[in-house]
């Protein structure tokens, strides 16, 4: 028997129809890749169901992104847009680029809310004491060397008019360090919104974003770790489907001289590295950019400020602090409910 045009299409459609339920009964593929950026590296993991989304495409793209947030914010690259107001000995105002601009004012910000505690301007302690793109220093530095090297420092001599970068003194050096692969990670993010990737986790040194869970519901999980140097043991596994989230601790980036410990955080108060038991800080935020801030922030703080500025701007924290036993945690109302079984 001959089949009418009609049931040809019919029959069209019932294979059409029975390849879109095989297709959506697939589970997602996985796909994941890393690499290297600002002086560290970087992962990302994808879960899509679009065939469109190959590894090699997405990962091109995640590169020219990283590659376009270094050119603007890296101090090591003497190019980037950065290095040039930096080396820019002027008080006049330089236009920069939007990127630029929501990255300083975000850390003027946080500096405001902070006290000063997060100071983009630190820069030249943070060379002075042997932690930025110049060598260790063979020793401390003087009083005068200190004093004269913190006349150059102080958020408040840093201004962003009309999308244009201003500083008060031509000295002045802007550090985004502790902010930039924050930002480096909403930048990712933001790339794979664009893609219409919907479960993704992103992750530069340490500091990570993740959206929409992972398949069957399953959350995103993270380890906080040990603040250790000699080990990588995990202290908390915290899990989420969607957020940022950031920490700060001198247990992997110091060195020790004469016995003393020397962190690469500097308390702009006093202009030397943070002194205090505190060794690790958490930060849970919609945001890694102003995770990675805060994260800072809280660890110039030291254990009991950084405990009533969470309480008071209820944020989702997680203190670890040496004691004379041993290690002792924090972790606030907002943290607690992120806390996996381990
Ligand atoms: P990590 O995540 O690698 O531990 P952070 O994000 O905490 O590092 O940033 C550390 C870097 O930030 C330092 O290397 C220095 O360049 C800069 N920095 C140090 N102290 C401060 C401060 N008080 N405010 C802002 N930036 C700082
Ligand atoms: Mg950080």
């Amino acid at each position: 028997m001959m089949l009418s045009k009609l049931s040809i299409a019919k029959i069209w459609l019932a294979l059409l129809g029975l390849a879109f339920l095989v297709s959506c009964s697939d589970s997602p593929e996985k796909i994941s890749f890393s690499g290297k950026t600002m002086g560290t590296t970087y992962s990302v993991t994808v879960y899509s169901k679009d065939p469109r989304h190959n590894k090699e495409e997405i990962q091109k793209k995640v590169d020219i992104v990283l590659k376009r947030v270094n050119a603007q914010m890296s101090t090591y690259d003497p190019e980037s847009e950065l290095s040039q107001f930096n080396q820019f000995k002027s008080t006049q105002p330089m236009v920069i680029s939007r990127d630029l601009e929501r990255v300083v004012n975000r850390g003027l910000e946080i500096a405001e809310e902070t006290e000063g505690a997060l100071d983009i301007t630190v820069g030249p302690l943070v060379n002075l004491w042997g932690f930025g793109p110049q060598a260790r220093p063979e020793k401390e530095p003087s009083e005068e060397e200190l004093n004269a090297v913190r006349e150059k420092t102080g958020y408040q001599k840093l201004r962003v008019e009309n999308h244009q970068l201003i500083k008060d003194n031509p000295e002045l050096y802007v550090d985004l360090s502790t902010i930039a692969k924050g930002y480096g990670v909403d930048r990712v993010a933001h790339l794979l919104d664009q893609l219409r990737i919907k479960q993704y986790l992103v992750e530069i040194g340490g500091e990570v974003i993740a959206k929409g869970g992972k398949p069957d519901e399953a959350l995103w999980r993270l380890a906080i770790e040990k603040p250790v140097s000699t080990e990588r043991a995990v202290q908390r596994v915290v899990q989420f489907k969607d957020g940022a989230l950031a920490t700060s601790g001198d247990y992997r980036n110091y060195y020790e001289e004469d016995g003393k410990r020397y962190s690469h955080i500097i308390d702009p108060v006093t202009g030397a590295p943070v002194q205090h038991n505190l060794v690790s800080t958490s930060v849970y935020a919609e945001d890694t950019m102003s995770a990675d801030a805060y994260a800072t922030a809280l660890f110039v703080m030291g254990t009991e400020k950084a405990k009533s500025f969470a309480k008071k701007h209820n944020m989702a924290v997680m203190l670890i602090y040496k004691t004379d036993d041993g290690f002792e945690e924090y972790m606030s109302e907002a943290f607690k409910p992120l806390l996996a079984e381990q």
